[in-house]
């Protein structure tokens, strides 16, 4: 039997060790639910698509607020998808940021679609919206923000430039699922909603994680949804009889079943990372050489990731100090898209973003998870706070 960590916490002078995401103790709260649920799915059978997997989406299409779920075998697939679902063909241009999880762009050169990367927010760690305009040419086609660490990026502004020039919108909504975006007129919807396409990840350290590989993709456009469906089904329109060139993505039943159960706690688990988020920003507030996280009026913040922007910090000799200390810390990411070798051929190194790069060099992830207790936090503070004062 192994040890519950869950049981582990009660005891008094033990604190759990600390990871960048605890995954085990959350399952551990919810372990009955789930464990019965995999059963279930194991004695059906029905290991691809049936009740389940459909039921899932249509729990998370209310959820999401959303009119159609594709559920899809990961975030990266459901990004391919969508960009072929739109038509989009070899030349095309899509504007995308830099300061992104590498997948958000492969799926476009793996088309050999060109990705005209462009600037982020120095705040929001998201989109420059104000950098869209110049980098649109007579090939843009589409437009692919990303709300990174859980924060919207501009979608009113995205969706009025996107409409004048005629592009599609794919929102990379892969750290973000269930942020609230809030439009100018006091409208609220749901990140992954609000573009043409929205796409997600259910990747285990997601915010709705699975035990394995998953994704969905979201449209409100009854055209496009079944576009989606036959493109991720071999471009199958009825059973053997294909009509365009697709691929194979599915989303397991078992997955489905677990992300279910989990979709009920999605909220919750949202505010238990805000919680964590808060009594990091107490903690580090007045510290000049810490900025915290920035919480735009317009988006909620669902806090994937919590990442400081160290100023005059050696950021190396502190991840040491931290990882000597047990505080594991992350850089997401150590090298942007466009300085990346795979993009040497798409002309990557030509794109100058200062922002980006400065970003890059100043960031640091720390841990941030549903099962964060303040005797963990304080621990990590404190140990941010010696390196930082003692050098
Ligand atoms: C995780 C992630 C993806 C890809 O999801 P996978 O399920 O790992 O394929 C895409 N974009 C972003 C921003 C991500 O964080």
């Amino acid at each position: 039997m192994s040890l519950n960590p869950y049981l582990c916490q009660q005891k008094k002078g033990y604190m759990r060790p600390l990871q960048m995401v605890d995954t085990k103790t959350q399952y551990f709260k919810i372990k009955t639910e789930v464990d019965a649920a995999v059963l279930s799915v194991m004695e059906s059978t029905m290991f691809i698509g049936g009740k389940v997997v459909n039921d899932f989406a249509q729990n998370l299409a209310a959820y999401n607020g959303v009119k159609h779920v594709i559920p899809c075998a990961n975030g990266t697939d459901a990004l391919q998808i969508a960009m072929m679902a739109l038509g989009l063909k070899p030349g095309d241009e899509i504007i995308t940021p830099s300061f992104t999880y590498i997948a958000t762009v492969e799926a476009a050169a793996l088309l050999h679609l060109s990705p005209v990367f462009v600037e982020v927010d120095k705040q929001t760690f998201c989109m420059d919206a104000s950098a869209i305009e110049k980098a649109i040419t007579p090939k843009t086609k589409a437009i692919l923000p990303v709300h990174l660490y859980g924060h919207a990026a501009e979608m009113e502004k995205i969706m009025a430039i996107a409409k004048k020039h005629n592009l599609f919108v794919i929102e990379d909504n892969a750290q973000a699922i269930g942020c609230n975006y809030t439009f100018s007129d006091g409208t609220v919807k749901k990140t992954g909603s609000i573009g043409h396409i929205g796409t997600t990840s259910f990747y285990p350290s997601k915010n709705l994680g699975a035990f394995g590989d998953g994704g969905a993709i979201f449209t409100n456009d009854d055209a496009l949804a079944e576009k989606l469906k036959m493109i991720a089904a071999h471009g199958q329109n009825r059973r053997y009889y294909h009509d365009v060139v697709g691929c194979n993505s599915r989303l397991d039943a078992m997955q489905a079943a677990i992300l279910d159960i989990k979709l009920t706690h999605l909220d919750e688990y949202i505010a238990a990372r805000i919680k964590a988020a808060d009594y990091y920003d107490k903690a580090f507030a007045g510290q000049q050489k810490i900025t915290t996280p920035y919480r735009a009026p317009y988006s909620s913040h669902v806090f994937h990731q919590y990442t400081l922007i160290l100023n005059n910090v050696d950021r190396d000799g502190l991840g040491k100090y931290l990882s000597d200390n047990g505080v594991p810390s992350m850089i997401y990411y150590p090298l942007p898209c466009h300085r990346q070798k795979m993009f040497a051929s798409f002309g990557g190194s030509e794109f100058n973003l200062p922002v980006t790069d400065w970003l890059t060099e100043r960031v640091i992830s720390i841990p941030i998870h549903t099962e964060l207790d303040e005797e963990q936090q304080s621990f990590i503070v404190s140990n941010i706070l010696n390196y930082i004062n003692q050098n």
